[in-house]
């Protein structure tokens, strides 16, 4: 591994920042969200270290923290709670109406960083792009995780890196849940398995490869070329995007253990033996690629089965959106405008059967949870200024 101690002896909140008073995107990145995932604070300290050291005279502002810093420095995932299921609305309003003396460590860590987002913001003199860098327990390339909008899509594309859609939808309260909220261009890197030799390099070539995509850095100023051919080494014969269509929920009590051997992207049939619990076999529920398959202690997604998505269907969702199909999609059978959200849509199972799923994502919208026989969908956020990221 390419990380030594000495690199990694302190854990700090503010990683860095780089601005050099020129207007662009402000590139937000948070590395170490989990404990037991060093690498992305490392490549985000190199890719500032030689920023300054060449004095890049780049556009906008990149702004580095570390996430779960208690957690970094014992070098486990979290001490109570999974720090990257907290970011829900409820949870934050329970978090800040709370006495700040009753936080629990994942709490004040929390804290910290919703001042800091905030901040952000705040001082933001163009769009921001939010960045959360993740390692896993298994083998793979790396891959972006995201929210299916056109603009995170737009920038998430530009870096040459496979995309997962929808894992934001089978799991409550990541951090990307709140920039999302805010209409922010946002994406979590998984950059490859934790102490992989390659994973340090990989999250640092995809921060460069953005800097450049979205305009902050010329290549005239410095060369990314070498960082686009390690991305397209370590990438090659992986679909371009998938499609998250299964979460496989697990609990202390289930004793989970993943069968040995499974890499990201790995395609199974359905019925394949995936795992082991108190209750026997686990099998594929559905044939698909597996995604982060659990091998270690603390987690509480088994693993993830995803389905390629054609480029066929990209074409369609780009028109969709372009003919504003999603604003008089109330009009058919069973579907409903929320009367107390102008944002949300309600379709009755009973009456939409098919491809309700589908056809709502491809309008930009985002599954809640179902009520019963409604599922509602609710349209996601999006600023004005984003459209000028990655053209
Ligand atoms: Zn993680």
């Amino acid at each position: 591994m390419t990380m030594t101690t000495g690199e990694l002896s302190t854990f700090r909140r503010e990683l860095g920042t780089w601005d050099c008073g020129h207007k662009g995107p402000v590139l937000c990145v948070l590395a170490g969200m989990h404990g037991n995932e060093p690498a992305g604070v490392l490549a985000v300290q190199r890719v500032l270290g030689r920023l300054q050291e060449l004095e890049l005279d780049i556009q906008g502002r990149v702004v580095a923290f570390g996430g779960n810093l208690q957690a970094l420095a014992k070098g486990v995932r979290f001490l109570k709670r999974d720090l990257n299921r907290q970011w829900g609305q409820d949870n934050i309003g329970r978090l800040l109406l709370g006495n700040a003396a009753d936080d629990s460590e994942e709490d004040r860590e929390q804290r910290s960083l919703l001042a800091l987002f905030e901040r952000v913001i705040q001082a933001a003199r163009g769009p921001v792009v939010f960045v959360d860098l993740h390692t896993s327990s298994a083998d793979g390339p790396p891959f972006l995780c995201l929210a299916d909008t056109s603009d995170n899509r737009r920038v998430a594309l530009s870096t040459g890196i496979p995309l997962i859609l929808g894992i934001e939808e089978t799991i409550d309260g990541a951090s990307l849940e709140w920039w999302s909220q805010r209409g922010i261009v946002n994406f979590a890197i998984e950059g490859g398995r934790h102490q992989h030799s390659d994973t340090v390099g990989n999250h640092e070539a995809v921060l460069w490869l953005l800097l450049e995509s979205l305009g902050m850095l010329r290549s005239a100023q410095f060369d990314v070329a070498p960082f686009r051919a390690h991305i397209k080494k370590v990438t090659e014969g992986q679909p371009k995007v998938v499609e998250i269509v299964h979460r496989h929920a697990i609990t202390a009590g289930d004793r989970f253990v993943m069968k040995p051997g499974f890499k990201n992207f790995d395609a199974v049939r359905k019925g394949d033996q995936l795992g082991t619990d108190v209750r026997g076999v686990v099998p594929a529920p559905y044939p698909g690629r597996v995604m982060l398959p659990l091998y270690q202690a603390l987690g509480d997604d088994g693993f993830f089965l995803a389905r390629d998505v054609r480029s066929f269907w990209m074409l369609v969702a780009r028109g969709m959106r372009r003919f504003r199909l999603d604003a008089i999609v109330h009009w058919l059978p069973g579907i409903r405008r929320d009367p107390a959200d102008v944002n949300t849509i309600l379709v009755d199972r009973r009456v939409a059967r098919w491809f309700v799923t589908e056809i709502f994502h491809l309008l930009g919208f985002r599954k809640e949870r179902p009520r019963g026989n409604v599922l509602a969908f609710t349209r996601r956020e999006s600023r004005p200024e984003n459209r000028r990221l990655a053209r």
